[in-house]
């Protein structure tokens, strides 16, 4: 006999989303987090169509209470600081969804956590998993070990990994496929008081482009707080140092309108490095298990897109796990659906952002050659990706740039 119906390793947004679901629906669910929260997290530039996921989890008045950056835009600046005209959401999508957030993440996860607490998961911080517990193939728990060194184990009929980028399921099984071209290095760091732009544009998100495709990200957010950082190619990064801190300021001097936003600001607190983050699983579920969120795959910060595909991962699997439970098949298969749907909505984000580090490819330049693809694009861009036909899209990037081959894995492990 199980203890509970499912055990979730991992309480960031993909685990208390697939938490909080699985919980309304009756099950008995136990969500374990290594964490106290809340802890610093990076990504905090939401897409607009998170805004379903928050509707069905029901904390969208929360969410409008915490008071974050409205998020209206995504604008683009050009290497010699020459802003483009924003992408306004609310041009395409007549919906309240059309205004996002720019979210501070320790507050945001933890009232996502909360959530699934407060629908009836039970929770348990500062308790890491170690392993997985097995029966011949399938997986039936996880070994837990608290904060004090005591291990324990714990038994489910289904196990699901939301362990983010420790991905310990992947590890445990090498199943780590890296996306070789789109490895990139990031730097970032905090800053207190630097420029906002005025009005609609207070909170957009900037993307601010480098040499050789590298580019800064730059997220207001509340408290007057920006979240400053830079994506490039580690020969380009680490040319002449290796020191973070160093890195950050030779760069700033290379975007005008970076050293125009950042100059009258102050940095604060640590400068975060990361790299070898493009990654998916080789499989998204075996027997017993299911894997979700950053710990089933990662792109590229880019567009925004990991919150989302936390929340949409964690949502699509919770509803493929009730009906495994409900029919008693919770063997590899019963996810097949779910690998396909995930893995075709990365794909479509996967194509645009390979496009955006082609030199020869930029947004301006797809539109003005296929004016009536603009809303099509812009639905890739928000998240509005099920139920819609991207191949004329695909089509028109691919003849500005060489779209990626699909990547033959992600689906659910075959018996
Ligand atoms: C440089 C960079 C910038 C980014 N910027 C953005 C952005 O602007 N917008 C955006 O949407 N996304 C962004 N992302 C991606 C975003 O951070 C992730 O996609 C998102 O946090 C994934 O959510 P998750 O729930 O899958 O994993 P996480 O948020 O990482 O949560 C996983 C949780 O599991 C816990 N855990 C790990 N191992 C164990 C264990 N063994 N036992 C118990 N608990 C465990 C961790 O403590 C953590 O709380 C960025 C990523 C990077 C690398």
């Amino acid at each position: 006999m199980s203890e509970y119906d499912t055990i979730i390793i991992g309480g960031g947004p993909a685990g208390s989303t697939a938490g909080a679901l699985l919980a309304e629906k009756g099950r008995k669910v136990l969500i374990l987090e290594k964490e106290k929260f809340p802890r610093y997290h990076v990504g905090e530039s939401l897409m607009p169509f998170c805004y379903f996921t928050f509707e069905r989890l029901g904390i969208l008045d929360m969410l409008n209470e915490r008071a974050y950056t409205n998020k209206h835009s995504v604008q683009f600046v050009t290497k010699d600081g020459k802003m483009s005209a924003p992408f306004y959401f609310f041009q395409h999508l007549d919906h309240p969804a059309a205004t996002t957030w720019q979210v501070k993440r320790s507050e945001f996860d933890e009232l996502m956590l909360d959530n699934a607490r407060s629908k009836g998961a039970e929770v348990r911080e500062e308790t890491q998993v170690i392993d997985f517990i097995y029966e011949g193939e399938r997986v039936v728990g996880v070994t837990a070990k608290t904060k004090g060194g005591e291990s324990y184990e714990l038994r489910a009929s289904v196990t699901v990994d939301a362990s983010g980028r420790d991905a310990l399921f992947q590890s445990k099984r090498r199943w780590r496929k890296r996306d070789p071209m789109l490895n990139k290095i990031a730097i970032w760091t905090l800053f207190k008081g630097a420029k906002r732009d005025p009005g609609l544009d207070e909170g957009a998100t900037t993307v601010a482009y480098l040499d050789n495709r590298g580019w800064f990200w730059n997220i207001p957010m509340k408290d007057d707080i920006v979240s400053s950082g830079i994506v490039a190619e580690r020969d380009y990064l680490y040319k002449d140092t290796r020191d973070p801190a160093a890195i950050f300021k030779r760069e700033i001097e290379n975007n005008v309108w970076i050293k125009d936003h950042l100059s009258c600001g102050e940095q604060f607190g640590e400068y975060w490095v990361t790299g070898e983050y493009s990654y998916r699983s080789e499989h998204c579920a075996a027997d017993g298990v299911v894997l979700i969120g950053d710990a089933f795959a990662f792109l590229d910060p880019v567009f925004s897109s990991g919150v989302f595909l936390a929340l949409k991962s964690g949502e699509m699997a919770a509803d493929a796990i009730d009906a495994s439970l409900a029919s008693g098949d919770v063997s590899a298969s019963a996810f097949n659906a779910y690998g396909e749907e995930l893995c075709s909505a990365i794909e479509t984000m996967r194509s645009l952002v390979y496009a955006f580090y082609d030199n020869d490819f930029s947004f301006g330049k797809l539109i003005r050659k296929n004016g009536d693809l603009r809303g099509t694009l812009t639905d890739c861009l928000i998240g509005d990706l099920a139920d819609k036909d991207f191949e004329p899209l695909m089509k028109a990037v691919g003849e500005i740039t060489k779209l990626p081959e699909r990547l033959p894995y992600g689906r659910a492990a075959s018996a």
